[in-house]
């Protein structure tokens, strides 16, 4: 572990939280810097500037020991936020009392303070540090300006007064403007998201019959065939052409032919191994992928699904419609194309049509 981790913790949102509190901490460490020059010149008391410096050391160190050690974490807003801007804003109110004619510098400062938390807080927390903002300072000028009117006078005391009674509500405002942009960014982060996936499903998967289309299919092989190199249970390919579909669709229509194409893929999917991947690849052709076929009869699955349709009704109301299939079977050879592959298949295929349909022919 290098000292950064060490110092700012490894996990990503406490990192987050305690580098954002470091860099609050600016604001104290040029508060510092500006009393101990004014104790230089002799413009603050020594006494005041030790207390308060060490005062807002401590603060700091304070949150840094609470966000570094997790203790952060027991409360709902864990990057403490809301407290950190109000401590800081009372040691500014503090500071605003305690620097006399360079008191105004410290206003600065206090919207310094607002605007740190305006990317990370929701409007409620907003609202609480820009009212206490405003009744702290309001309650410091009024103090000073009784009981040391000659470096705090009213006339003076009063405008900027007025800027902290305006400039505070106008942060909190922005505040709450982009926390709701916030909140729209999120929402459209997951429509994005959302859209994607159904992209990607639209992108890989046939409509009618919810089997995995063409394009997916072909990455599917290469995938596969690429494995073959490490992998030594083979796979086989099948290539399923259903029988007289043109037939099917000019007797009955094109409505009972996508019924047909629908009912073949539910059923493939429901007596096919998990393991099989079966894809329209075109029309009414499939592409069966059989992983691990070097155990067994890889052809069994096959005739599982013709023993099983040759039962099923895909319409009922035309009950002497029945599926059937023809099928070009071959095993990815080591080394080769699976452009060679799916030849052989479709070859097989061709072979399986002539035989008279309804068969399955191996090569
Ligand atoms: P064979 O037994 O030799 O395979 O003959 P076949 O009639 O099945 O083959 P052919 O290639 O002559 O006809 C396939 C038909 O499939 C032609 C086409 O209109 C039809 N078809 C292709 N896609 C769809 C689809 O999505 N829905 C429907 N209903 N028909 C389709
Ligand atoms: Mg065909
Ligand atoms: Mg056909």
């Amino acid at each position: 572990m290098n000292l950064l981790d060490l110092l700012l913790s490894t996990d990503k949102k406490q990192r987050l939280r305690i580098r954002r509190s470091l860099l609050a901490s600016l604001v104290f460490l040029i508060s510092i810097g500006m009393m101990i020059y004014l104790s230089y010149i002799g413009k603050m008391s020594i006494q005041a500037t030790s207390l308060l410096s060490l005062g807002m050391i401590s603060t700091c160190l304070a949150f840094y020991l609470a966000l570094r050690t997790g203790f952060n974490l027991r409360f709902k807003e864990p990057a403490l936020t809301l407290p950190q801007i109000l401590v800081a804003m009372t040691w500014i109110c503090a500071a605003y009392a305690n620097t006399g004619q360079a008191h105004a510098g410290t206003l600065m400062l206090y919207a310094l303070v607002m605007v740190f938390g305006i990317f990370v807080m929701e409007p409620r927390r907003s609202v609480i540090s820009a009212s206490y903002g405003v009744l702290a300072m309001v309650s410091t000028m009024l103090y000073k300006m009784l009981t040391d009117s000659q470096v705090y006078p009213w006339q003076i005391e009063i405008v900027y007064l007025l800027l902290v009674v305006t400039i505070l509500p106008t942060i909190a405002r922005l505040s709450e403007q982009l926390s709701a942009m916030r909140r729209r960014l999120k929402i459209q982060k997951n429509d994005l998201e959302q859209a994607c996936t159904q992209l990607e499903r639209v992108a890989a998967y046939d409509e009618l019959t919810g089997l995995i289309n063409r394009r997916r299919m072909t990455e599917v092989l290469a995938e596969h065939s690429r494995n073959q190199t490490r992998q030594t249970e083979g796979f086989a390919i099948a290539m399923i052409d259903l029988d007289y579909f043109k037939m099917i669709n000019d007797k009955y229509g094109h409505a009972i032919g996508d019924q047909v194409l629908s009912v073949f893929g539910e059923s493939a999917r429901k007596v096919l191994r998990e393991i099989d991947i079966l894809s329209r690849w075109g029309g009414e052709e499939f592409l069966l992928l059989m992983p691990k076929t070097n155990n067994g009869h890889p052809n069994i699955g096959i005739e599982r699904l013709r023993a099983y349709l040759a039962c099923v009704q895909p319409c009922p109301q035309i009950p002497e419609l029945k599926i059937s299939f023809s099928v070009g079977f071959t095993s990815y050879e080591k080394g080769e194309s699976i452009y060679d592959t799916i030849k052989r298949a479709d070859g097989a295929l061709y072979e399986a049509k002539a035989k008279g349909r309804n068969c399955t022919v191996i090569i």
